[in-house]
């Protein structure tokens, strides 16, 4: 039967209580169990697919197509366990639930109250996110409860915690707490009475943690620790600190140094191997060993808050991992690009368009294609990074005037992207999305594949089949194909099932790498195989400095990569 490990927060938020999960979960993976994690989410949103990334940091979306916080993001990137709709939700799915009960009848006439019905729904769902019970499911589910303790939002979840310790016993549960220990700099210490605080507060609700993961900017010294488990009633060995490090892939093995994982092997009685963090090791020397480094500028609008683009940092990081250079990546603003400006870009290896949503910046945007198309710098454009290619090429290769995408401009002459629904009965063999159970309301959502046309670079890239997550609401025109080929634009991969357009690409002959892909690939790329388009998009990124070098005889030289 599964275990179940529930990391909490205390003092602060934002101290990496998903990295901690995260790097616990992949010790114990290292360790041969099998892992899951579930994310709770505090707020009453009953998804996070409708929160503004400007808030809310990056919308993950898995397989299933859930629209998802980005701790599930770090999951999928620590642990060989896939996450899916199961893996997260919010007080607001759980009342909904509950709610939806209550009109059916279900609870036969009672009073419908927060204890039981509500901690008993969380607990219900939190055991159907670890697959409780069901063949295959983990040895161990590891629960990251959102917020800190001390919130109202987040009283329901704790006390579903504790009634779930209390029902299945001490050793088939764990608390990890996170908690914060600042260095007062006037002072010259550092500080254990929040830490003091937030455990009592921790042990009113009933909960004892058996670990506490101090969070601070230094290593905290023997003494503070003994004071800090004195105070607590957490034992020494159960204070582990947990210091800033200038990678988030150096945190399992700091957590299993100070011996985590055999403290919650012991607490929950698994007898296990000991943990193998090789692999860790190496990406490690990986990262901190580039052979040289490449610039790439990402053009957005969402430029201040680089947690939207979580994954899609990641994936360009292990990229540079697996081509032994760093990738530095400036954020551009797309609306600060206009034809005068958009000269900037020259000095680049690379350029990026990543998703979004609405018109703001979108002629930067397009600008910013013309100019990497233009002037052969590698681009990658990703979702509304293909669309604006799509346009750009429409008006300025295709000929066709003031093409657009109805989501900027409704009334264009040339909709070369729309939605489904403006084109798709002008095409016989193109039906409405909406037909199909797993594409979602009205987005596009979630893994799909496609068949990937032979000879192309995503062919090289990919081979016959791509399949990868989806988050958008407009297309390529089919209607406009025809046009865009003849005047020379490759569409490289078609959806299986409704050949919609997935990747495209111009001839190597053209340009040496230019690709847009309607999917979002940062999704599925992990830092031990990095992904193949990133590799590929990365590898352009250095012959392309490698090339200009030569040409300007400027080059810094670039030792490896093949
Ligand atoms: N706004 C575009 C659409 O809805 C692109 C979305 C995205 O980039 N994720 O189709």
């Amino acid at each position: 039967m599964t275990k179940f490990v529930f990391v909490t927060g205390g003092v602060v938020s934002s101290l990496g209580k998903g990295i901690a999960s995260a790097s616990l979960a992949a010790i114990l993976e290292s360790r041969g169990l099998k892992v899951t994690l579930i994310k709770l989410d505090p707020y009453i949103n009953v998804d996070p697919g409708t929160m503004s990334p400007f808030q809310h940091g990056e919308v993950f979306v898995t397989d299933d197509g859930a629209e998802t916080d980005l701790d599930l993001g770090h999951y999928e990137r620590f642990v060989t366990t896939r996450m899916g709709k199961v893996n997260n939700f919010t007080t607001g799915r759980i009342y909904q639930s509950v709610l939806e009960k209550e009109r059916r009848g279900d609870y036969l006439g009672k009073t419908v109250q927060v204890i039981p019905h509500i901690t008993n729904e969380i607990q219900d769902y939190i055991k159907r996110g670890a697959h409780y019970g069901e063949p295959g499911a983990a040895d161990v589910a590891i629960v990251e409860i959102g917020g800190t303790v001390g919130d109202i939002e987040s009283l329901p979840f704790l006390e579903a915690a504790r009634q779930m310790s209390l029902r299945m016993g001490a050793n088939n549960t764990a608390f990890v707490h996170l908690t914060y220990v600042p260095w007062i700099a006037a002072a010259g210490e550092l500080k254990t009475k929040p830490t003091q605080h937030t455990v009592q507060k921790l042990r009113e609700i009933g909960i004892s943690a058996d670990a506490l993961l101090c969070r601070a900017d230094r290593k905290i010294p023997e003494e503070e620790r003994e004071k800090i488990s004195l105070f607590t009633n957490v034992p020494e060995w159960g204070v582990i600190s947990m210091w800033d490090v200038n990678t988030i892939y150096k945190v399992p093995r700091m957590l299993h140094e100070q011996g985590l994982d055999g403290l919650i092997c012991d607490k929950l009685r698994l007898n296990t191997p000991p943990a193998n963090l090789k692999r860790w090791d190496e990406l490690v020397y990986e990262t901190e060993h580039p052979q040289g480094e490449v610039s790439l500028a990402m053009v957005g609008k969402y430029v201040d808050l680089s947690d939207s683009y979580k994954s899609l940092n990641e994936a360009l990081r292990h990229a540079g991992m697996h081509n032994h250079v760093r990738v530095k990546i400036d954020y551009v603003d797309s609306e600060t690009i206009t034809p005068d400006s958009v000269q900037q870009l020259a000095k680049y290896d690379a350029v990026l368009v990543p998703g979004g949503f609405g018109k703001r910046g979108i002629e930067g945007k397009i600008c910013a294609a013309r100019f990497a198309r233009e002037h052969k710098i590698p681009y990658l454009g990703i979702c509304l990074g293909m669309q604006v290619a799509t346009i750009e090429y429409a008006r300025d290769v295709a000929g066709l005037n003031d093409a657009n995408s109805t989501e900027f401009d409704p009334a264009t002459p040339h909709p070369v992207i729309a939605l489904i629904t403006e084109w798709a009965e002008a095409d016989g063999t193109v039906k409405k999305r909406d037909e199909h159970s797993n594409l979602g309301g009205t987005m596009r959502l979630g893994a799909q594949s496609s068949d990937v046309v032979k000879g192309t670079l995503a062919h090289r890239i990919y081979g016959d089949v791509v399949t990868e997550r989806h988050r958008h609401r407009y297309e390529a025109n089919v209607n406009y194909l025809d046009a865009l080929r003849r005047a020379g634009l490759v569409v490289s991969a078609l959806t299986q099932r409704e050949h919609l357009t997935e990747i495209i690409e111009l001839p190597q002959d053209v340009h040496p790498w230019f690709v847009g892909v309607q999917f979002h690939p940062e999704f599925k790329s992990t830092p031990w195989d990095g992904h193949p388009l990133f590799n590929s998009f990365i590898k352009a990124a250095v012959d392309h400095q490698a090339t200009a070098g030569r040409q300007a005889g400027t080059a810094k030289s670039l030792k490896a990569v093949a």
